[in-house]
């Protein structure tokens, strides 16, 4: 193996960080789907593994390259993003009191409420993007960690992580970030004070669509690391050889994807503000956005692939219009190179804070041209 030291972080991606099998010269990256490794003779393990839960050679290409995409000290891959979000609170102790924001993954907010909550966590809701609420809302010696996510689903508020960061460490807080958006070529949580950042790496990290994973990076390898971990090793929820392979793959073309998202988005956004059928177009990149000046500050090269419409003609229109659709799909998930819309409320269900009136667009690398005008045609015909 050899690693390109000075080379940024699109060659780096592009390259897999240039390691080199030394034993075939294999350019791409090799999948090891042993379960299980050989004992050196005098009972010892020198080579570095022995048991795949969860110690398998493929994983430690991808997590190198997504400690050195985020800046962190340690990458650990999990089986979903679901895995390695709970794996960050069940490293909490029952009795903790955490702080999580009121409009985010609708997925983690219900195990939080329905799982957490039970187990012991105290958890607070709050608006993510008021300071003085996170403020009031931190409890300064019991409150153990905040949990952001930017932008954040799928109203694409902004949570500010370094002012974030300075109130919850002055409090004895840590501080992790959903970054599954913004993708580390948007934004680098560790580099503004976060401690931890999490991808659901099904996402933008592997493009694709075609594998589900999860990925925690840690600013330092501490005891919260070795927790979390245990807690991977222990409660077993590992990553796939072929997924993890899968995950590498992807992260190569992780920028180019990235970038044609964003401007799709952008194009998008641009077109549908001040449409006659559109109340608002939410999306941190458009100037008129609230939180557009905090997220040109904290995030680079562009404001993500995903954002929202809310029609005028109320959830009738919204569910009619994904129904007409051609070259979006009407689907779940986010981040692939195809553009998915989604009628979010009917996924949410009861109690979500997502308006009825409300599409998710989750932007591929499709013309933009072709998915401008098929989102009129369904507008139109619905
Ligand atoms: N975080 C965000 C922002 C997500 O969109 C998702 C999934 O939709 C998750 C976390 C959960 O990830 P996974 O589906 O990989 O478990």
């Amino acid at each position: 193996m050899s690693a390109g030291e000075n080379w940024s972080p699109r060659s780096q991606a592009a390259r897999a960080l240039g390691w080199i099998d030394q034993r075939t010269g294999a350019v791409t990256p090799s999948i090891q789907p042993s379960s299980t490794f050989l004992r050196d003779s005098d009972n010892q393990f020198r080579s570095g593994y022995s048991y795949a839960r969860d110690n398998n050679p493929t994983y430690d290409q991808a997590e190198a390259l997504l400690c050195e995409l985020e800046g962190g000290a340690a990458a650990m891959l999990f089986a979903s993003g679901m895995a390695a979000a709970g794996a960050v609170f069940l490293n909490l102790r029952p009795g903790d009191h955490v702080l999580a924001p009121r409009v985010m993954y609708w997925g983690l907010r219900k195990w939080l409420m329905e799982f957490a909550t039970p187990w012991g966590l105290q958890v607070d809701l709050v608006e993510m993007g008021d300071l003085a609420a996170i403020a009031a809302a931190v409890r300064p010696g019991q409150t153990r960690l905040i949990w952001l996510e930017t932008p954040a689903n799928p109203l694409w508020g902004i949570s500010d992580i370094a002012a974030i960061a300075k109130l919850a460490h002055a409090a004895g807080a840590l501080v992790a970030v959903d970054s599954t958006v913004a993708t580390p070529v948007l934004c680098q949580p560790l580099n503004l004070g976060a401690d931890i950042v999490m991808h659901s790496a099904t996402k933008y990290l592997n493009g694709h669509s075609d594998m589900v994973a999860g990925a925690l990076i840690t600013a330092r390898k501490d005891d919260f690391w070795q927790g979390l971990a245990d807690i991977r090793h222990d409660g077993g929820a590992i990553l796939g050889a072929f997924e993890a392979w899968l995950l590498l793959r992807g992260m190569r073309t992780l920028y180019p994807r990235v970038e044609v998202a964003c401007r799709n988005a952008l194009a998008v956004a641009q077109h549908f503000e001040g449409h006659g059928e559109v109340a608002q177009v939410l999306y941190p990149g458009l100037p008129s956005a609230p939180d557009h000046a905090l997220a040109a500050r904290q995030m680079r090269g562009g404001f993500g692939g995903m954002l929202s419409l809310r029609l005028k003609g109320g959830e009738r229109h919204a569910v009619a219009a994904a129904a007409k659709v051609k070259l979006w799909s009407r689907a779940t998930s986010l981040g692939g190179v195809e553009s998915l819309i989604e009628h979010r409320a009917s996924i949410e269900g009861p109690g979500t804070p997502v308006p009825a009136d409300l599409l998710r667009l989750s932007c591929g690398i499709e013309a933009a041209e072709d998915l401008i005008s098929d989102l009129e045609t369904a507008l139109r015909s619905a």
